[in-house]
């Protein structure tokens, strides 16, 4: 079976990865350098609990993901001997009193672990993954199970009648992909870009602990020591400059709830566009044999195994 991926961030990455397990011929191709997009910018927080206030796919696909992770990371480790930055430190999530009984009854009833605290609300199963290490050992486990990687080459069209199967994860530019089956278009469901900053600090390792959030502010330590804190939302196109006013805005409130970050300097701020959907598009288009994996928006990383795997489970039936 030939498969054609357009896009080699994560979503991409990690479904060719499983594709070529399932013995299919992958080719996955990017208009910039492996994992360049989102991929690389995000935080890497899994943490359905703290992402969603009310029932939506959204939060169930994260909690299946998140119990995903610990096996795929495994998997991953094991065929590829990278190890990969991961640790389930949990994260205390800040809220009034009402927020927290609202918010923790839905998400108690799907099976969430949550512990009421003073200041709000625990999770213990909350993680975080160094999205930079995963995509280092996607990219090593695809070279091994010999997918063809094309970097530096964006996809403009592409008639899928010419493969077995084609697979859009293209991220925000998805939708920009003149897809076609037989000469027919294909409909690409809309996608657009949200842009959203990050800061990065250099501290002493374990000062942080659990993971710390306040509505969309929050901050995570990873195993070096790198602190990040973000985040924005912006609807500024594919404009990715960063601001200065706004870093220093994210270092504020940050620093409200890690008083450490008040007297450190940021290493590094940044900038990514998420892929902003409704809902996610994973599975098959509405035409042609295309299958759709874009849309992540805010948790793309979270829901990096279970896209892949649901994908390859379709396309290799
Ligand atoms: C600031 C920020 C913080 C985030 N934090 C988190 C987090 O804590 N947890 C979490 O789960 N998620 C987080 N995310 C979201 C997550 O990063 C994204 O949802 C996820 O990376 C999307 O992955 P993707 O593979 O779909 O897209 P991308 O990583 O954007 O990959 C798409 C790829 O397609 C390529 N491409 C574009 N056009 C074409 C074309 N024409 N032909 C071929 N290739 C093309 C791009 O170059 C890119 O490499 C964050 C995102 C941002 C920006």
């Amino acid at each position: 079976m030939r498969v054609f991926i357009a896009g080699a961030g994560l979503i991409g990455a990690a479904a060719a990865w499983r594709l070529a397990q399932r013995g299919a011929r992958v080719t996955l191709a990017d208009a910039g350098p492996f994992g360049s997009g989102a991929s690389s910018a995000g935080a890497g927080m899994l943490s359905p609990g703290g992402e969603f206030d009310k029932p939506s796919v959204w939060f169930d696909l994260g909690l299946e993901a998140m119990r995903m992770y610990p096996a795929f990371l495994e998997e991953l480790r094991a065929e590829t001997g990278i190890p990969i930055d991961f640790a389930q430190c949990g994260c205390m999530h800040f809220a009034s009193p009402e927020q927290a009984r609202a918010r923790a009854g839905f998400q108690c009833a799907r099976g969430l672990r949550v512990e009421f605290q003073p200041e709000g609300l625990f999770y213990p199963e909350d993680a975080f993954v160094d999205p930079a290490d995963l995509l280092r050992a996607l990219r090593r486990a695809c070279e091994s199970r010999n997918v063809a990687i094309v970097e530096n080459q964006p996809v403009n069209r592409i008639e899928s009648a010419d493969y077995d199967a084609v697979v859009i994860a293209a991220g925000a530019w998805s939708a920009q992909i003149a897809v076609t089956h037989c000469g027919a278009p294909v409909a690409m469901p809309p996608v657009k870009p949200i842009k959203g900053h990050l800061i990065g600090f250099d501290l002493a390792p374990g000062l942080l602990g659990a993971m710390r959030r306040r509505g969309h502010t929050y901050i995570l330590q990873r195993s070096n020591g790198f602190t990040v804190a973000g985040s924005t939302e912006e609807d500024a196109g594919f404009n990715t400059e960063v601001n200065p006013d706004t870093c220093r805005e994210i270092h504020r409130q940050a620093a409200e709830l890690f008083p450490p970050l008040a007297a450190a300097q940021p290493a590094k701020c940044w900038t990514g566009l998420r892929p902003f959907a409704p809902e996610p598009y994973i599975g098959r288009a509405a035409s042609g044999n295309v299958w759709l994996a874009y849309g992540h928006f805010r948790n793309g990383i979270l829901l990096t195994p279970l896209t892949a795997s649901r994908l390859a489970a379709e396309i290799a039936a």
